[in-house]
């Protein structure tokens, strides 16, 4: 079935849009990929992250260290397996990484605009992304120059929790970016009388920032100035209220290291 489902897609990415694939072999197998993934998780009633198959495969490519950039042109990859990787894996991923950019909302209505508008028109990667700034009303050239021209990734992590020294009642958490890649974080902690909060890092070169996304009491903290490694804030909460802090919980950060996202804080600690 997910063959099936595959090949079905390609009627509407490469024929319909009718994309370069050549030159954008991602904009046809990779957002094929993603939609397939997206209707078999649907189809199947599945539970959890639908594009953990994508997010594997691209994994597998960074840790292989043959990655090429994305828009290196499909008969002048090194090696077969790049090529497949970037555009099946990380062609997947790349839409997965505007949804977590730009929000749901914006996402859904923008892949829709984007067959509305460029059908029958050999849509070029910028037109695309031209395309979801408009619709989410922020800048994200930056994110396409890094995830399709280069090869950096992404890894962000909870670098220490402490009672903040100035005002007691609050907890102090540094975060640190190791990746070479820059990205806006979602933060969620839970406590431990069960209720979540979540906090957003914009960064300034966006421009702009997402909508919440559920109804989690929400807070945007300052832009994380993305030349800077690392990043702290304080919440009005004492540490021992805190069970669990996690960096994005949503699953969709293409952070090759997902190790050191989250923090568990059992009973005993
Ligand atoms: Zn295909």
């Amino acid at each position: 079935v997910g063959v099936t489902v595959h090949e079905l897609y390609h009627s509407w990415y490469q024929n319909v849009l009718a994309t370069n694939e050549a030159l954008y072999a991602w904009m046809d197998e990779g957002f094929t990929s993603f939609a397939s993934s997206e209707t078999m998780h649907y189809l199947f009633e599945s539970t959890g992250n639908p594009h953990t198959g994508s997010m594997r495969g691209y994994q597998r490519l960074v840790d292989s260290g043959k990655e090429e950039p994305m828009a290196t042109h499909a008969d002048h990859y090194h090696t077969n397996f790049a090529y497949g990787r970037a555009a099946y894996s990380k062609g997947a991923v790349y839409l997965n990484q505007i949804r977590y950019i730009i929000g749901e909302e914006a996402f859904r209505s923008g892949m829709l605009r984007y067959h509305d508008e460029w059908k029958l028109k050999h849509p070029t990667d910028l037109d695309f992304i031209r395309l979801m700034e408009k619709e989410s009303g922020m800048i994200l050239d930056w994110f396409h120059e890094y995830f399709v021209h280069t090869t950096k990734t992404i890894d962000y992590g909870i670098a220490s929790v402490e009672a903040s020294e100035s005002l007691t009642g609050t907890t102090q958490i540094e975060l640190e970016r190791m990746g070479l890649m820059p990205m806006p974080l979602d933060i969620r902690i839970e406590y431990t009388d069960g209720s979540k909060e979540e906090f957003y890092i914009p960064m300034r070169i966006m421009r702009g920032e997402k909508p919440a996304e559920h109804d989690l009491k929400r807070t945007i903290l300052e832009d994380w100035p993305w030349v800077e490694p690392s990043y702290s804030f304080t919440i009005p909460m004492p540490m021992e209220n805190i069970r669990s802090i996690s960096i994005d919980p949503t699953e969709r950060l293409a952070d090759v290291n997902t190790t050191n996202n989250v923090l568990m804080y059992t009973p005993e600690q």
